[in-house]
């Protein structure tokens, strides 16, 4: 058994037309992979179908998750298990800090591992919770700040980064949506990433620029185009891609 994400033969429907249409990928614990594509070719939704959004339906192929069936899963096990989807964070919710809902996260993973687990300690947490932030550098004063309450973007990125930081998630999807990431943002994700990667990491980056690839080293760059991964690579490919466009790849596949 693999340890990672496996995803094979995805086809995916959204109100009756296909958007994923064969996606295979597969993205093993401790390696940082990116999908870039051209817009609308559907790495959102890649995002969403592995987020279980109900919109989305799956009508062949199948998702693994260290050995286990994704898409039989709620929405909510994924990431107990271990699946962590950067945009899942919930809207504002009046008076809960961020260090709560963090607390209560952990929690919740920790009983998805043992039911017996009594939880963790508030003395326990704010020493965790503490070194984390240290080690992103980031003032401890955030996580008393209520949910996204006010957050700016580049906050609500750092939200994330500490959200993952703290679960230690095995595999984390993080969709730079077209909104256009701000250069702070950019930073804060980039250097979250860096901060955390490692052998029991695994981060598929889902980008529509090259930039964020400037500061996120990729191992592994795919090139997604109609509902299909296309084309993987090195570091390089995300470099070729930025000079030369996808006309290229466009080019390859119809030779194919
Ligand atoms: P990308 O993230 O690569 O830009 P998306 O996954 O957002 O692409 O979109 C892929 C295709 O699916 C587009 O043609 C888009 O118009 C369509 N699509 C996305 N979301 C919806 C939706 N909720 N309802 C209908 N069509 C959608
Ligand atoms: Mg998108």
């Amino acid at each position: 058994m693999m340890s990672g994400l496996e995803i094979r033969n995805l086809h995916v429907q959204i109100e009756g037309k296909e958007i994923l249409k064969g996606l295979t990928l597969t993205v093993p614990k401790g390696e940082v992979h990116a999908i870039m594509g051209p817009n609308g070719t559907g790495k959102s939704t890649l995002a969403y179908t592995l987020m279980g959004h109900p919109s989305y339906e799956v009508t062949e192929g199948e998702v693994w998750f260290n050995g286990r069936n994704v898409l039989e899963m709620e929405v909510d096990e994924r990431s107990r298990a271990g699946l962590f989807l950067a945009f899942q964070y919930p809207v504002a919710i009046p008076g809960v800090t961020l260090a709560n809902f963090l607390r209560t996260a952990v929690n919740a993973r920790r009983r998805a591992e043992n039911p017996q687990d009594k939880g963790i300690s508030i003395v326990e947490f704010r020493k965790l919770l503490k070194e984390r932030m240290a080690a992103l550098k980031m003032d401890p004063a955030f996580a008393g700040r209520y949910l996204n309450d006010g957050f700016s973007g580049g906050e609500k990125k750092r939200a994330e980064i500490l959200q993952m930081a703290v679960l230690r998630p095995e595999i984390a999807i993080l969709d730079e949506t077209d909104s256009g990431l701000d250069i702070d943002a950019l930073r804060i994700v980039s250097e979250g990433v860096n901060a955390l990667r490692g052998p029991d990491l695994g981060v598929l980056v889902i980008t529509h620029y090259q930039r964020i690839l400037n500061y996120i080293k990729p191992d592994v760059v795919h090139v997604m185009m109609d509902g299909r991964i296309v084309e993987s690579g090195g570091a390089e490919l995300a470099l070729h891609l930025e000079e030369h466009g996808y006309d290229w790849v466009r080019e390859k596949l119809e030779e194919r």
